[in-house]
């Protein structure tokens, strides 16, 4: 019997392309692929942005008020996904400051997870055995209102010199024990190709490195970027492992979903760690959908991130159980695969803990009951 194969790639027409608003729909497709104008026409002032969206009272005096401490900055594709005529659009909550920013409570932390305090050299954090953080930049194409690095992020006087960039290679060549480097930022995707491919080569020429993680966002907000170019130099390096950070449906299109197709036909390993944030994502049926869309991009659901307690952004924070019901409505209701791990980076730096709704009805001796995500109870008798 013969086979007809139907090669139409359906899953990629379901994404749909960023919409050019109208300050930017009669530049030049060449430009507006090109992630080098993409950066040089970011949106930093009040004036821009009042050319993209209509502008809240609340937003012109929190960027007033905030600008100085944390800047802002929105690529023009990250902009045109914004909804102009709605001030808790998604992608706008996480792109314009907000007055919940001025707010600094007496449980924020400048450095909630403790990264500057396992710091041998500077830019390198080294708290477990085998791994280390190694923060290559600070700057990023969008600021996200939500960064946990807000003390150092976009910051230029805190940016990452040649000198650190070489006494963080020399610390990670001493140190035997180190198996995995996770190249962070800022977001290390601001550096050149020239600079990235220095870093992996060199990290690659040490016997004792075998994975690489970079994390980045510009999937997200720079899709552009995720050149073919580039793809191409990874795959000189493998295995290298890319971490993004998605959190809105909104976020999924086809630009997006192209970048992630040229680093995943690349041979890259992507995972996604999305933050749990009020009124972006703190439901469900959108953390469903998003993971849903990631899985076609051949992206990963990794890890839930509960808010951290970083300055300034309490108003980002939900209640640890949001989170947890998350995954009851995800577990058994949809592909495993589907299901994220969510976690609390424990405040001072101890580490990501896990948190699951209980599954353990019972336990006594050898005999376990449990439930499952109907609430059907099942025993389990140990040998
Ligand atoms: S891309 Fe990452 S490091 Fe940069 S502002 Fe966003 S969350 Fe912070």
């Amino acid at each position: 019997m013969a086979f007809n194969i139907v090669t139409k790639n359906n899953v990629r027409d379901r994404f749909k392309r960023a919409v050019r608003p109208e300050i930017w729909a009669n530049s030049e497709d060449k430009d507006w692929n090109n992630w080098v104008w993409q950066q040089q026409k970011r949106i930093k002032s009040m004036e821009q942005l009042e050319k993209v969206i209509h502008v809240t009272a609340e937003e012109r005096d929190a960027f007033a008020q905030s600008n100085e401490m944390f800047n802002m900055g929105i690529t023009p594709y990250y902009a045109s996904l914004i909804d102009p005529d709605d001030p808790n659009c998604p992608i706008r909550l996480q792109s314009v400051p907000k007055y919940g920013e001025l707010n600094i409570l007496s449980t924020d932390l400048e450095d909630p997870l403790g990264e500057e305090r396992d710091m041998p050299v500077p830019g390198i954090t080294h708290r477990y055995p085998d791994r280390v953080l190694f923060y290559t930049t600070h700057n990023c194409p969008v600021y996200c209102r939500h960064c946990t690095r807000k003390r150092k992020v976009s910051d230029p006087s805190s940016s990452a010199a040649n000198k650190q960039l070489e006494d963080g290679l020399a610390y990670i060549e001493a140190h035997l024990e180190i198996r995995d480097v996770v190249i962070s930022g800022g977001d290390p995707l601001s550096n050149s190709d020239e600079r990235l491919e220095y870093i992996l080569s060199r990290l690659r020429s040490m016997d004792h490195i075998e994975v690489f993680r970079i994390g980045t966002r510009n999937l997200v907000t720079l899709p552009q970027r995720v050149t073919q170019n580039f793809a191409d130099m990874l795959k000189k390096y493998h295995p290298v492992f890319i971490h993004t950070h998605f959190n809105h449906p909104k976020e999924c299109t086809q630009e997006a979903f192209d970048a992630c197709t040229r680093l995943a036909d690349a041979g890259c390993i992507l995972h996604n760690q999305m933050v749990l944030l009020k009124g972006v994502n703190d439901h469900p049926q959108i953390v469903k959908e998003l993971n849903h869309k990631l899985l076609m991009m051949r992206v990963r659901p990794y890890y839930i991130y509960q808010c951290d307690l970083s300055q300034g952004i309490s108003h980002f924070r939900t209640p640890v159980e949001v989170g947890i019901n998350i995954i009851e409505n995800l577990r058994g209701w949809t592909s495993g695969m589907a299901v994220p791990h969510f976690v609390i980076d424990a405040p001072g730096g101890g580490g990501k803990i896990p948190l699951l709704p209980e599954y353990v009805v019972k336990h006594e001796g050898k005999k376990w009951v449990l439930r499952n995500f109907r609430n059907e109870q099942f025993e389990y008798i140990e040998p």
